[in-house]
């Protein structure tokens, strides 16, 4: 297992970065409760919030009205929000009317928002007391999913951060992969650290609470999404290890990041070599497929999910793009450090946003795709920029060997039809 070579003309890690800030363009963390609900399996969040934070959770995530949802929003009327009315209370109430009613919960999130926020609702006081009252049948923890300052993949941090102090204390060597990803790609992770003999592998998070591991100094943990710096600050405070790699995206990001945590666990390069060269392949000619038409394209990153340090590397390393300008909301380097050193030099590294300078930018360059929130795609469609929507490589499966091709595809659809667009218009 050799570590990947640097680009020839040096990586972006000493790059100096472009910090602003100004106005942003970005979803807020209860964006995460879409993906974590369907993964955590005896977990209801409940939002304690306004009609807004109800409207955004039924439209991202409708289909669930035909079903138990697993959250809901306790909503703040006029009195709750002029302070006349007790909202410990409230929350006490509401709590106790949803656990009669829902048997099947076994760990309960308060997700605070930007209302409860600005009136200080205290929800860490409420799952205390609320988790006393209700042990050991259910759990109550607390975390922000507000808008106030944060953007859409902090709702995930901030909820596997508010897990970590209370996972029980272990002295077992396990290896922990943190951040959630959809049940498939999570099968595919553990069969591959499985073939070559690394284990024992844990979750976070677990789909059912009485799967959760133990951490402690002998914990060693992997990351698999690059926003989750708050838990990576929590697990290190218990004692863990943290294996830094790049994320695993696209062939090469794959397959750096399991041989950081192969060489953790001692495994030998024929082993290595034996389980990965067939799923390598598979991902070169996938990518190769699907990014034809990306090849000596041009990309433009507005900051929004936090994926964007790894995925300019893949798109540059792997589907032969250039990088204008990586934005991205945070640059922990802990993190990215070593995507940073991978990804060539040349685009300007930004954090953060002030999104009027940012779009006179993207302007200027004419980037032949730009990646963005929702809120500015369709101006910048307007404008003639071929945009993707950052959200949806948060929603869709991207990670590991499988799914690289995928990942190119998903940049290069945009592409493709502007080409289309712009032929049917010629004709
Ligand atoms: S938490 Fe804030 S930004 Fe998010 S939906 Fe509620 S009010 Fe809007």
């Amino acid at each position: 297992m050799t570590a990947l070579a640097p680009p020839a003309g040096g990586g972006c890690r000493s790059t100096p970065v472009l910090k602003q800030r100004g106005q942003r363009e970005v979803f807020c963390g209860l964006t995460g409760i879409i993906w974590l609900h369907r993964k955590m399996q005896d977990a209801f969040f409940l939002v304690i919030g306004s009609r807004t934070c109800a409207h955004l959770l039924q439209s991202a995530a409708g289909v669930m009205i035909f079903a138990e949802p697993r959250f809901g929003t306790a909503i703040m009327e006029e009195t709750d929000l002029a302070g006349m009315a007790d909202s410990q209370k409230e929350v006490d109430r509401v709590v106790a009317q949803l656990l009669e009613r829902r048997p099947d919960i076994r760990q309960l999130f308060l997700v605070g928002s930007c209302p409860s926020e600005v009136i200080k609702i205290d929800l860490a006081r409420a799952a205390e007391r609320l988790s006393a009252q209700y042990a050991p049948r259910v759990r109550v923890l607390n975390y922000s999913g507000s808008g106030i300052e944060t953007t859409f993949t902090q709702g995930e941090d901030a909820a596997l951060a508010s897990i970590v102090p209370v996972l029980p204390a272990s002295d077992a060597r396990e290896l922990l992969v943190v951040g959630a990803l959809p049940d498939v790609v999570e099968d595919q992770m553990l069969s591959l650290l499985s073939a070559m003999g690394v284990g024992p592998v844990r979750c976070l998070p677990a789909h059912r609470v009485d799967q959760e591991t133990g951490v402690g100094p002998n914990t060693v943990f992997a990351l698999v999404q690059p926003f989750l710096g708050d838990t990576h600050a929590a697990l290190v405070k218990r004692g863990a290890r943290h294996i830094a790699a790049p994320f695993p995206f696209g062939e090469e990001g794959t397959t750096a990041w399991l041989a950081a945590v192969a060489t953790e666990f001692g495994v030998d390069a024929e082993t290595f070599a034996r389980v990965t060269e067939a799923p390598r392949a598979r991902a070169r000619r996938a990518i190769a497929q699907a990014s034809e038409v990306l090849n000596g394209k041009s990309v433009f990153f507005f900051p929004d999910s936090q994926l964007e340090i790894p995925l300019a590397r893949f798109l540059t390393r792997e589907c032969g793009m250039t990088a204008i300008e990586v934005g991205s909301p945070y640059i922990h380097d802990g993190l990215v450090g070593p995507d940073l050193d991978l990804l060539p030099a040349g685009p300007v590294i930004s954090e953060g946003q002030d999104v009027d300078l940012q779009l006179d930018r993207a302007r200027a360059a004419r980037p032949d795709l730009t990646v963005c929130g929702l809120g500015l795609a369709n101006p910048l469609e307007a404008e003639g920029l071929t945009t993707k929507w950052a959200i949806e490589l948060v929603f869709t499966p991207v990670h590991f060997y499988e799914q690289a091709g995928d990942l190119a595809g998903l940049f290069s659809r945009p592409v493709r039809r502007k080409q289309l667009l712009k032929l049917e218009a010629a004709e």
